[in-house]
């Protein structure tokens, strides 16, 4: 599994883990800084998720990362970590290669260190030929390719650039029920008007009509 070789070339790099469960393996570097690999997720061979604390505001952001506000995401597992405690937020970075975690472990490094953390690009050069990308591999969107949501409903309040990519990653950029690419939204599972929130467990990938349909349900 590629999530234990992160785990192990992680722990190589900083030492062992000092807390492992079923959801979790967590690092705790130093006092202050921690790294958290998921091990209940995915459930693909082929990449990782890796928890790290959201960096000092005189930092940019990774572009690699993904950001979560307060404890969306998260394991209750991922708390007792040093710079991921309850409701501070994180960044979510889903390691696909080599290159990547050696960038990720350069960051980690850099942030310790409290030095200008070098570039943490997502690795874009295809691996794979198209032919053979299916629904069950993790699709790389290129966010700027994203066509612009197109509520049905206007939205009452915008939802985070960060949780439309993970959300359209997640969906395969395709209507989670009848697998149509045409005319997406994205759908509040729990409407907005009852109090659903703009969180990746609660948005989802409709189609126009899909949308429409479950409009009619309810
Ligand atoms: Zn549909």
């Amino acid at each position: 599994m590629f999530k234990d070789h992160v785990i192990d070339k992680i722990s190589e790099e900083f030492g062992a883990p000092s807390r492992k469960t079923v959801k979790v393996t967590a690092l705790d570097i130093g006092s202050n800084f921690g790294v958290v690999v998921q091990t209940d997720q995915p459930n693909k061979d082929d990449y990782a998720f890796v928890w790290l604390q959201y960096p000092p505001d005189s930092e940019s952001l990774p572009e690699i990362a993904l950001e979560y506000a307060e404890e969306s995401g998260r394991h209750s597992n991922t708390y007792p970590s040093p710079g991921l405690e309850q409701g501070k937020p994180a960044l979510k970075i889903i390691v696909t290669c080599a290159e990547e975690l050696a960038d990720l472990i350069s960051y980690t490094h850099a942030i310790m260190s409290f030095k200008a953390p070098p570039e943490f690009k997502a690795n874009s050069s295809p691996d794979s030929d198209p032919e053979s990308i299916t629904e069950d591999i993790l699709i790389r969107v290129d966010v700027s390719s994203m066509p612009k949501p197109q509520p049905i409903k206007p939205c009452r309040e915008v939802i985070p650039r960060a949780v439309q990519r993970e959300v359209w990653q997640r969906d395969g950029g395709r209507c989670v029920e009848c697998n149509s690419n045409a005319k997406l939204c994205f759908d509040h599972i729990v409407p907005f008007s009852k109090g659903g929130s703009n969180t990746v467990r609660n948005l989802q990938l409709l189609c126009e009509r899909c949308n429409l349909l479950k409009g009619n349900r309810i």
